[in-house]
């Protein structure tokens, strides 16, 4: 057997969910919403499951898809990626995996933001890359040009970075994502971004994707995910897109991880990002609306809770709360005592974690937040 997954536990996502079902209790733990979706995108998957092919789609992704991922990010956030740039994956999961494989060789360093998403290390590991951490601080979780020079080395080939950031809630500026180009260039390194909450940004606030800064066009490979979205994330149909020099090596890994994704699922994304961006601008206000409601109704019952900017998550802080347990031991009780789900942040930290950080998502209808937050109240 694998050492590295023998040893292995079962990833705190499933694991809270498993428990809240058993219980249960409200989920506040794994992020995903209430609510169906945008209608027109299951009435285009249903229709196409039965009036179109249910066979191999092309290995890299549906045409159709992979131009309307193109046209997508030319109108959201002015880039001017080509459709053979695509390569559809199963999820953003199957698309860091396949970025990782085809990026990383054994012995190369990698640089990572720490708090991180807990796919991240386990996938560095088995390409046989080594993970180089740079620690990010709450509440303002900003990253640092000195501490990136401290991690960089001779073998740095990779930098990953998760913008907005889960489970920070934070979103990089466009002097951080200057500052990390700058960097990336001067290293000569090859950047993975992860962007699958690009679209859950709050207040006005817009996404910048790191591939439009100077000198990322050619080093970058930018990972988005529907299920992000349009709040669909059992459909998992994600991308990844590149320069076609990085294209091309990302799609012999894909090639053997999936090889493709259902096409019914492929067609309604399709038909989603060409028709559904007011349905994205609606549901970013309901889940500001959530996040909204969650924030007070958390903070009235004594919470002290850290900002949102983005994502569909926010973290109270527990020692500021004047909560004396960790993060594991709160998140424990508060499914066994109180019924609620949520997820300790020290999850996302592989080595010296934050322990006193406990998030929780927001974008559940309102009844359900506010019979969280009475029970939370209540244990509290
Ligand atoms: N990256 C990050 C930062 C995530 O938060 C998630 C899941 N929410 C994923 C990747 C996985 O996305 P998908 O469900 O499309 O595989
Ligand atoms: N990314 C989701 C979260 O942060 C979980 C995804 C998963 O369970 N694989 O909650």
């Amino acid at each position: 057997m694998n050492p590295l997954y023998a040893r292995m536990g079962t990833t705190i996502f499933e694991a809270m969910s498993a428990r809240a079902r058993e219980t249960g209790a409200i989920n506040l733990g794994q992020g995903f919403a209430d609510g169906r979706g945008p209608e027109a995108v299951l009435q285009a998957a249903a229709k196409a499951v039965v009036e179109r092919s249910n066979q191999y789609p092309p290995m890299l992704g549906l045409p159709e898809l992979r131009h309307a991922v193109a046209d997508h990010y030319a109108r959201h956030q002015g880039l001017n990626l080509a459709a053979e740039e695509v390569v559809v994956t199963s999820g953003a999961t199957e698309a860091l995996a396949a970025a990782i494989f085809a990026c990383v060789s054994p012995g190369d360093e990698v640089i990572c933001f720490q708090p991180l998403y807990d796919a991240y290390v386990p996938l560095i590991r088995q390409a046989g890359g080594v993970p180089k951490f740079v620690r990010l601080q709450p509440p303002e979780w900003k990253i640092d040009r000195a501490a990136l020079e401290a991690a960089a080395s001779g073998r740095t080939r990779v930098l990953i970075l998760n913008n907005p950031l889960n489970p920070a809630a934070t979103m990089c500026g466009a002097d951080e994502l200057a500052m990390l180009a700058d960097f990336c260039v001067a290293h000569d390194l090859i950047a993975i971004c992860d962007e699958v909450w690009e679209h859950v940004t709050f207040d006005g606030a817009r996404h910048l994707p790191l591939i439009g800064f100077p000198g990322m066009r050619e080093r970058t490979v930018k990972i988005g995910s529907a299920g992000k979205i349009f709040a669909l994330t059992g459909f998992k149909v994600g991308w990844m897109c590149a320069a076609p020099a990085i294209a091309r090596v990302l799609s012999k890994a894909h090639q053997f991880l999936t090889f493709t994704t259902p096409p019914n699922l492929q067609w309604a994304v399709a038909e989603g990002l060409a028709t559904q961006d007011g349905w994205v601008q609606e549901a970013r206000h309901r889940f500001q609306h959530g996040r909204d409601r969650l924030r007070a109704g958390l903070a009235a019952a004594g919470f002290a809770v850290l900002p949102s900017a983005a994502t569909y998550f926010l973290s109270v802080d527990l020692a500021a709360s004047g909560i004396p347990l960790d993060d594991v031991a709160f998140a424990n009780r508060l499914i066994d005592e109180a019924g609620v789900a949520c997820i300790p942040v020290s999850a996302f930290y592989a080595e010296q974690p934050v322990t006193s950080v406990a998030r929780f998502c927001f974008v559940k209808e309102d009844a359900t937040l506010d019979a969280a937050i009475a029970r939370i109240a209540e244990a509290r």
